[in-house]
């Protein structure tokens, strides 16, 4: 039998991936009560907005207006993507606790998402996090394209570990790596699991799965056999794939936490307030969101 570990932290995705990625403009009072719903549903890292220029994401153009005003209950951490500096100057005025840095494994990606090399990325985000040290706020990064890139297709893994160890030398508290067009398999996880592995210890670590092609549980699995608890998903599956326009993107919350609550480990997080969370999710987009719990519901409980 595998050995699991037994408790698994969710860093919750929604109102930033999700939302981004969702064509109608959601207004900030609607996207307090989707925040208040997952914090309602026990989440306590959440990445809220970002600080990309309006220009970029109109979709986040109220990061400031949303983070200066967000209720702030105890014992939850915010987080906001944060591409330069100026963006951690936004994320000290708003009093956020975490921001989220974030490039590509493979260089097309990283040259077409965020307009610089992935050399010149590193440069900006060791300023970044030599910024943050003066600051309480804690600094964690995304790596993207790391089970493959749109452009270039296959990615050597060890040019990931590579990146994801600068940044962890450079002072990020952790790397969230990631299957950003979702085309992983199990095995193919498991050999970038276990290259990780070999240096950096579980708790630095983190998988951030798309379920475009609806392996993002077996992946997940992958990484909970080889000792990863760190997941990121967003509630309801919040957030298509931007390759494929109408397909889904991220892995939903509330099928992570179904699978991880069956198998009897600790999330914090309350199922039926989950599924609940996910229906408003829904009304707020206006469309179905993929995930499956919330459209099947809990099973009943036998005998
Ligand atoms: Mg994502």
């Amino acid at each position: 039998m595998p050995h699991y570990p037994p408790r698994v932290s969710i860093y919750e995705v929604s109102p930033r991936d999700g939302l981004q990625n969702e064509p109608p403009l959601v207004p900030v009072g609607q996207k307090k009560l989707l925040i208040q719903a997952l914090v309602g549903a026990g989440l306590r890292r959440i990445e809220v907005t970002s600080y990309v220029s309006p220009r970029w994401i109109p979709q986040l153009a109220d990061a400031d207006a949303l983070t200066k005003d967000i209720a702030r209950p105890d014992g939850v951490q915010f987080s906001a993507l944060c591409p330069n500096t100026r963006g951690l100057e936004r994320a000290i005025e708003a009093g956020m606790d975490e921001v989220a840095v974030f490039l590509s494994a493979s260089e097309t990606h990283n040259l077409r998402n965020t307009n610089k090399t992935i050399e010149r990325s590193l440069q900006v985000f060791e300023d970044l996090v030599h910024q943050a040290r003066d600051t309480k706020i804690r600094v964690r990064a995304y790596v993207s394209t790391v089970w493959g890139c749109p452009y270039e297709g296959a990615v050597d893994p060890k040019r990931a570990l590579d990146i994801t160890q600068t940044l962890l030398g450079f002072g990020c508290y952790q790397v969230s790596l990631g299957d950003t067009i979702g085309v992983g398999n199990p095995k193919q996880t498991q050999a970038i699991c276990e290259l990780f592995l070999q240096d950096i210890s579980p708790e630095k670590l983190a998988l951030h799965l798309h379920d475009t092609r609806g392996t993002a549980l077996a992946n997940a699995l992958v990484g909970l056999q080889l000792g990863l608890f760190h997941f990121d998903s967003s509630l309801g599956g919040l957030g298509g794939c931007p390759y494929a326009p109408g397909a889904s993107g991220n892995l939903a919350t509330e099928d992570l936490a179904f699978m991880l609550d069956g198998m009897g480990i600790e999330t914090g997080l309350n199922l039926p307030a989950l599924v609940e969370a996910a229906q408003v999710a829904e009304k707020i987009v206006g469309r179905a969101l993929p995930g499956k719990l919330h459209t099947a519901g809990l099973p009943q409980r036998r005998g």
